[in-house]
């Protein structure tokens, strides 16, 4: 028997854990781990509530966690509750798999002003998870700026764009759907310091935005490259940019029937968020492409802004006593080892970047190498020994059977045209436990 700790019960930690099944069957015992009482981490709390056929992976996690020797573990906050080296005194192998939950810092004048946040707390708030239900954006100013040209700008410019029916079928939170549908948003503003061919945005999503209620995106014809320049792209990112030329032929007649003018403003580089205590305006500075990076010109202006969503990408919490890759953002390892009998996995290991399938692989490989390690393994206590030890220290620790009970009642308290309704306070999660 192989006892494996996996701390976060995401995509990554959820494909360590069934890459784990598969290798050594009924000889591994796993424990999945997460702060909050609820299981999947970014498939809840990160992507976009009206992306429901991308969070439909969680069924294959609730496989793995339906079947014997895989245990969820949930309300249990690592290095407070136990610590990591705790975790290895009880565990063959601890498996970091607690993804980038955090905004890299952005390092600008007026960053702390009111109304700008972070992506993760944004996304967090409009997704119910516990850490951001209270932000309460100001949503009653015209302009909204989005800073960042990667795929949760996207899911961002898109939330802030939709009218209250176009919701229907998303789990978007009560609190957000309702401040949504007060907002009195006129323009989004999403700034790229690069240009059109340097977007991090799949075609699909932004495919999107060519059809949203009362939102028409729009791109300038002159940031454009020369068509014939898309044909050195890669397929998908070519898709992409054809949507930004669609975007960009929109005739003015057809823009005017709508009431948000959503627009890319490339080749911008935000240099300070500008306001006193609250922001009124991004100082962007006019760039140009050298080599393939952004270059200031020295031309600046001022894009207005009630609000301002950072969306540059996110970086892993460190964690006291395990060796941090501080200009990655990640947990400094090789190849998913950090120390001995201490591995990461997932955005953990190589930094927020791929897509959810990328994580399969990078689970699979983390179990072959913890297979060479650990061999027949068999030596440590195993969830016994953390069960005695949650016990010990009164931990209410939530198990499968318990979210399972969680889920059950934000099923049955969900809107009529949504799967769930999410509660957005632990209190509230615990709750549902005790029925
Ligand atoms: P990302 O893909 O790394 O994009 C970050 C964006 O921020 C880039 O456009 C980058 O520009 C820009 N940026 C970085 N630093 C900046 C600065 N100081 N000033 C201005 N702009 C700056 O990160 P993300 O959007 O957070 O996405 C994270 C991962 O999740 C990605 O792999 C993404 O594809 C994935 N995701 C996927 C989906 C989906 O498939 N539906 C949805 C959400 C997220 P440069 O390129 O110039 O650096």
């Amino acid at each position: 028997m192989r006892h494996i700790a996996i701390i976060g019960s995401g995509p990554a930690g959820y494909y360590t854990a069934e890459a784990a099944q598969k290798l050594w069957g009924e000889d591994v015992q796993v424990d999945i781990f997460d702060m909050l009482p609820v299981p999947y981490g970014l498939i809840r709390t990160g992507v976009a509530p009206d992306h429901q056929s991308i969070k439909a992976v969680y069924r294959r996690y609730e496989t793995t966690s339906l079947s014997g020797n895989v245990r969820f573990v949930g309300n249990v906050m690592i290095g407070n509750d136990i610590s990591v080296a705790e975790l290895q005194e009880l565990y063959d192998a601890v498996v970091l798999a607690t993804g980038a939950p955090h905004d890299k810092p952005v390092g600008m004048p007026g960053e702390d002003l009111g109304n700008v946040f972070g992506s993760a707390a944004f996304v967090g708030w409009y997704n119910g998870h516990p850490n951001f239900a209270e932000l309460n954006p100001d949503l009653s100013g015209r302009n909204a700026v989005v800073i960042g040209n990667g795929n949760v700008a996207l899911d961002v410019a898109r939330i802030l764009a939709k009218t209250r029916t176009e919701y229907a079928g998303s789990d978007i939170v009560a609190h957000a759907l309702d401040s949504l549908e007060e907002a009195k948003t006129a323009k989004i503003t999403v700034l790229g310091r690069r240009g059109p061919h340097q977007i991090a945005m799949t075609p699909k999503e932004l495919g999107e935005l060519g059809h949203l209620a009362r939102t028409s995106p729009r791109v300038d014809p002159a940031d454009l490259p020369e068509l014939g320049e898309d044909m050195l792209l890669e397929p998908g990112q070519r898709k992409s940019v054809t949507h930004l030329r669609n975007f960009a032929a929109i005739p003015e007649g057809d823009r005017a029937a709508k009431a948000i003018d959503l627009e890319f403003d490339f080749f911008a580089a935000p240099r300070a968020i500008l306001g006193e205590g609250k922001v009124t305006g991004v100082e962007v500075e006019r760039t140009r492409l050298e080599q393939g990076r952004a270059v200031g010109t020295g031309e600046t202006y001022v894009v207005p802004a009630d609000l301002v969503v950072i969306c540059i990408g996110y970086q892993t919490s460190p964690i006291a006593g395990v060796p941090f890759e501080e200009s990655a953002g990640r947990f400094a390892n090789l190849d998913g080892r950090i120390l001995p009998g201490l591995y990461c996995v997932g955005w953990a290991r190589r930094g927020p970047s791929g897509t959810i399938g990328t994580n399969k692989p990078d689970g699979f490989g983390i179990v072959e190498r913890i297979a060479e390690d650990i061999g027949g393994g068999a030596r440590k206590a195993g969830g016994a020994g953390f069960d005695a030890l949650a016990a010990e220290r009164e931990l209410q620790v939530v198990s499968f059977t318990d979210w399972k009970k969680i889920e059950e009642a934000e099923n049955a308290r969900a809107r009529e045209d949504s799967p769930r309704e999410k509660f957005v306070r632990v209190d509230e999660m615990i709750g549902a436990v005790k029925g």
